[in-house]
């Protein structure tokens, strides 16, 4: 049983109250670790180390932060097969996606913010009364970070690399389903000489350890990625507080196919863009929406392509698919396709939970479910479901598509496939969405604002837009 510890003060400790719970490996159905169960008692003593650390740390040169990051993305890489592995594992996702993406994006992001802190500049203004102001940024004390099960080390890596790359001390608490791979950063922390208390990892249940985290008065900023009632619940409890909030939230994202794109790459990208990571990715494209003209011939060609998706043990490089998260997950995700079945759905390929042999046989497999004959306002095409589920449905014209696609209450993504500019421009400039990918998808720039309108959430992540939001500008106006 491998036993997970909180990374507090520089040290692995274990949960104040000596209690801890069970980690399940999604692939087989075991417990096979123990994670700390941490209370508020635990989050105070990693705010009181962030405290300690935030004077001394705050004044560390940008060279001094950035060498100390590019070091912990050095052990990262060096360390990469031990993270993938330790990734798959905990999350149930292929092996080959643990290597391909999340992995290398974790040491990425603390590569590219080490490096963005030496290249910022700040502003000035002439004033026409013969003064000039500068506006000054510094980092804003100690931040909280709370981040989702679904990339756990690439997106808990996306916020502590800002947040320390401008000075701030940071209390963070990753996914209770998936905090392996957090564990296994902090062991690299202490390797690279992070000094002791500049970041404090917290493991634990999001009412007790994550709660704790919005609560505390003295964390200034909170840095969550998660779903929109968690979101809304933070937001509740740390407004009143006046916390600075960065809230990334849920996802409904609409996928438009319109007749005039290049097939065989729409086909292809919208395989990849409604299935990776089993579907759990806030930015999959869950409603498809083809043009009427090639609506049979892209669905047959699609299904087609879905049923030879590989759903397989994670470990397997063979394996297209792995587990979903956690069981109740999956049952959240079956859940949902018998709705749609009650909605009127008709299911093309997938529809029920996949039963594996040997080992495997109590693990938490979904097929790849393709549904078709849903209204778009229906609860199946309006509610997320985060898992290998996706609707198809037919457009007549550029107005109807986007009178569906903007008919939910979320805004994160979207993904429009047409070879016409001109109706590119028009339909992206339409879509209530943060981001649109045009004939791509997830094709990140890490210095491109990340994030969504409407209840997909508030603020943007990325480039200067973090750093921005981990530190306060002060506006000093001098008279020449
Ligand atoms: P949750 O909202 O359940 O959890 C997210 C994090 O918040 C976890 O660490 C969780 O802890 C913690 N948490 C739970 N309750 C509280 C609380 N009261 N106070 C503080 N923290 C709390 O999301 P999931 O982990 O289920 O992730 C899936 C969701 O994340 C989907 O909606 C998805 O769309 C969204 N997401 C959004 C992204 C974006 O960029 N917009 C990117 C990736 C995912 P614990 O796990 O221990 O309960």
């Amino acid at each position: 049983m491998e036993i997970i510890k909180n990374y507090i003060n520089g040290e692995l400790v274990e949960a104040a109250n000596g209690q801890s719970f069970d980690n399940y490996n999604p692939a087989n159905g075991e417990v096979y670790s123990q994670i700390p169960d941490s209370t508020s008692k635990d989050i105070q003593q990693a705010v009181d180390a962030a405290s300690d650390a935030f004077p001394a740390w705050s004044k560390t040169s940008r060279k001094e932060r950035s060498d100390l990051m590019l070091k912990v993305a050095d052990l990262i890489d060096a360390n990469h097969d031990r993270l993938a592995a330790a990734e798959s594992k905990d999350n149930g996702k292929p092996i080959k996606l643990a290597s391909r993406v999340d992995i290398p994006r974790a040491s990425a992001n603390f590569r590219f913010f080490a490096t963005a802190i030496l290249h910022e500049s700040t502003e000035a203004h002439q004033s026409d009364q013969d003064a000039i102001n500068m506006t000054l940024r510094s980092p804003i004390g100690v931040v909280g970070c709370i981040s989702p099960w679904n990339l756990p080390l690439y997106l808990f890596t996306w916020k502590i690399a800002p947040a320390i790359a401008t000075g701030n001390t940071v209390v963070a608490k990753p996914s209770e389903i998936t905090p392996m791979t957090a564990f296994l950063l902090s062991e690299l922390c202490i390797e690279a000489g992070l000094p002791a208390g500049v970041l404090n990892i917290v493991h634990g249940t999001g009412p007790n350890a994550g709660q704790a985290i919005s609560e505390h008065p003295e964390i200034k900023a909170i840095s969550f990625t998660g779903g929109t009632e968690t979101g809304k619940r933070i937001a509740a409890t740390a407004a009143p507080m006046f916390k600075k909030l960065s809230l990334e939230l849920g996802g409904k994202n609409p996928n438009i196919i319109f007749a005039d794109c290049d097939f065989e790459e729409a086909l292809k990208t919208s395989v990849h863009s409604s299935f990776a990571n089993q579907g759990q990715i806030c930015l999959c494209g869950s409603r498809i929406f083809v043009e009427r003209s090639i609506y049979d011939k892209f669905k047959d060609a699609f299904v087609a392509r879905v049923d030879k998706l590989v759903v397989g043990d994670p470990a397997s490089e063979g394996s297209n698919l792995g587990a979903v998260v956690s069981k109740p997950h999956m049952e959240k995700v079956l859940g949902f396709i018998d709705l749609a079945k009650k909605e009127g759905g008709t299911i093309l390929t997938g529809g029920n939970q996949v039963h594996l042999d040997g080992d495997l046989a109590k693990g938490y497999y979904v097929a790849p479910t393709v549904i078709e004959g849903l209204s778009h306002d229906c609860q199946t095409n309006q509610q997320e479901i985060f898992g290998p589920v996706v609707t198809i449905t037919p457009f007549d014209s550029e107005e109807d598509v986007l009178a569906m696609a903007n008919s939910t209450e979320y805004g994160l993504s979207a993904t429009v496939w047409t070879s016409n500019l001109h109706k590119a421009n028009r339909v992206s400039s339409e879509l209530k969405a943060g981001i649109v990918w045009v004939n791509c998808w997830l094709f990140r720039d890490l210095r491109t604002p990340f994030g969504g309108v409407k209840k997909s959430g508030v603020g943007r992540e990325g480039g200067w837009d973090v750093l921005n939001f981990f530190t306060e500008k002060k506006n000093v106006c001098i008279k020449l």
